[in-house]
């Protein structure tokens, strides 16, 4: 489904902030989630919906609306967001969301330094600050680490301070850890609104989903291998995940057979900055 499938009256509720009920706004922020990857086609599917979590500032964030507090606390006037790179090089970025873990991380790190491939770990703040060694190797294996907020929250239900708390204080360890801010933020679930622009505006970083995300559910770690591999074309961005769920064992296991069988593609594996630079170029 894309953005323009969604039904009138849901599209209508973003101009409509004072009589928009949380529901249907909530709805509406998870079907553009979804249709953000989902326009690409070639089988990809991506944000689908988990865990959707309500707090007590909603209504609040409602009411303000995004463009309005994006006008007012930020000159930029625009913002670089990608899901794939529009390029004939045979480039693939892999990132791995939601780690470090000690079940995944430092096995996927020897795995990716085995195949010379470099990736970008999407990391959760709470996450990193429990396994801080890992978040400076995978920084001087020459992988990038990208902002992934401090507690995975859904930053689409949120006004900006609470935005702002999520992703600088992940912002602040990962310096601390590797001696450079993070460029990149990945929004939990694939989740936008304007609260997460204007950070991302304001602190110069560039927001990226993706194209393709491995499916734990469907395929086996071989079938996953198979599955990206059949639908690689030149700036996928696939996404992992080191940590979390039972299932991600399956994706884990999968990494190998990708790496591998990219490689013999003739794909190079790069940053997702560097996909960003390579987007258009
Ligand atoms: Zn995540």
């Amino acid at each position: 489904m894309s953005i323009m499938d969604t039904p009138a009256e849901e599209s209508q509720d973003l101009g409509a902030h004072e009589e928009a009920g949380a529901a249907s706004r909530r709805s509406f922020l998870r079907m553009a989630g979804a249709g953000v990857a989902g326009t690409l086609g070639a089988g990809a599917i991506a944000g689908t919906a988990v865990g959707v979590e309500h707090y007590s500032d909603t209504a609040s964030a409602r009411r303000r609306g995004d463009g309005a507090t994006v006008a007012t606390l930020s000159s930029a006037t625009s913002i670089n967001v990608l899901w794939r790179a529009r390029t004939d090089r045979k480039v693939i970025a892999l990132t791995f969301d939601d780690g470090p873990s000690a079940e995944h991380t430092e096995r996927l790190l020897d795995e990716l330094r085995e195949a010379k491939a470099r990736a970008t770990f999407a990391v959760v703040g709470r996450n990193a600050a429990q396994f801080r060694d890992l978040v400076r190797r995978q920084h001087n294996d020459g992988h990038e680490v990208a902002n992934h907020t401090w507690n995975h929250t859904d930053l689409s239900l949120h006004e900006y301070d609470r935005c702002k708390r999520e992703l600088s204080r992940t912002d602040e360890l990962v310096a601390d850890l590797t001696g450079s801010p993070t460029a990149v933020i990945r929004p939990p679930f694939g989740r936008v609104n304007g609260q997460l622009l204007q950070y991302a505006a304001q602190t110069g970083q560039k927001v990226v989903l993706w194209d393709m995300r491995l499916l734990e559910d469907q395929f086996d770690a071989a079938g996953n291998a198979a599955y990206v591999l059949d639908h690689l074309r030149p700036g996928t961005v696939v996404l992992a995940h080191d940590a979390g769920l039972t299932k991600r064992k399956v994706g884990m296991a999968a990494i190998p057979g990708i790496l591998a069988g990219a490689h013999k593609l003739g794909y190079e594996f790069v940053t997702v900055s560097e996909m960003f630079d390579l987007d258009g170029a």
